[in-house]
């Protein structure tokens, strides 16, 4: 589930099959946990209340959470879930109160000029200053406040022929910002940047917008539980001063529904998620069992 287009470099056993293909961020991990919280509520049922276990696909584009959402026929009261995270130690369990991962969308930028020949630049309409000056704009506003980012991915100007200047641009960058008020508000200055550079430089744009993720927001009570329930399991616990610079597509729920999204230690050493040689640690599957198990027990006592 959610493999990512992604070479896996290692000689392990479960190697991909597929090649470019593979399990780069854990969501193999994280549906073998959900499966044993399956085995183990069937063991022993709750007396009362509902659980529902959700093996959401399409994490990595944010589009699944929203499709799921749409079609939940119960409004939970209260809402789980977890994300192994490299770096940390093994089976710590890393819970914060508020923001836990920013908010990011993807940032489409169509300039549109008109071209000429290259010896006549100035007969045409050449997207290539604004590009530069709206690139500028990106590395100056990532610069100026903690957590806010407009990271340029992709840029694309004119076409690979000598004798001709350019008459249109494609720009992609990934906006990002601690909270979904400072995401509206980075949003709509880039915008207004973008609308005075195509003014200034007498160029058409248009702004497309996709694979948008809003910030996570734990609620104080399912966060306290987490925090509760690690602690009575005898696992550590950690809370970073900052939320995550990365977002999280359970930012749909907890934009919902009152939830709480936890990180569980995936090792010190452990590569980075989405490094072609990281691999899910299974040691993590029984701590992640144990956690949503003791998470569930808590929550139905309320
Ligand atoms: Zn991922
Ligand atoms: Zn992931």
């Amino acid at each position: 589930m959610d493999a990512l287009p992604i070479n896996e470099i290692m000689k392990i056993n479960h190697r991909s099959i597929n090649r470019g293909i593979s399990h780069k961020c854990g969501h193999d991990g994280h549906m073998a946990i959900l499966c044993g919280v399956a085995a183990e509520l069937s063991k022993s049922k709750p007396t009362h209340g509902t659980v529902i276990l959700l093996f959401q696909p399409a994490e990595e584009t944010g589009f699944g959470a929203v499709k799921v959402i749409s079609r939940l026929e119960y409004k939970p009261d209260l809402c789980y879930a977890l994300h192994n995270l490299p770096g940390f130690s093994l089976g710590q369990v890393i819970t914060r109160n508020g923001s836990f991962a920013g908010a990011s969308k993807g940032m489409i930028i169509t300039l549109t000029g008109k071209s000429s020949h290259a010896a006549q630049p100035l007969e045409g309409i050449s997207p290539a200053p604004a590009v530069a000056s709206l690139i500028s704009y990106f590395n100056r506003i990532s610069k100026l406040t903690e957590g806010i980012m407009a990271t340029l991915i992709h840029a694309d100007i004119g076409e690979i022929a000598f004798g001709t200047s350019p008459g249109n641009a494609l720009l992609m960058v990934t906006l990002r910002a601690p909270t979904t008020p400072e995401m509206n508000e980075l949003s709509q200055r880039t915008v207004q940047q973008i609308k005075n550079t195509a003014e200034t430089e007498k160029l058409q744009y248009k702004i497309d917008w996709t694979e948008e993720f809003p910030a996570t927001i734990n609620a104080e009570l399912p966060n306290s539980i987490i925090r509760r329930t690690a602690e009575q399991l005898g696992f550590k616990t950690t809370t970073p001063e900052k939320p995550f610079p990365w977002s999280e597509d359970f930012g749909h729920f907890t934009e919902k529904y009152p939830g709480a999204l936890f990180g569980l230690g995936a090792g010190l050493h452990t590569p980075p998620l989405h490094s072609p040689d990281y691999d899910f640690p299974d040691e993590l599957i029984p701590t992640g069992v144990e956690v949503f198990k003791g998470i569930i027990e808590r929550s139905l006592k309320l």
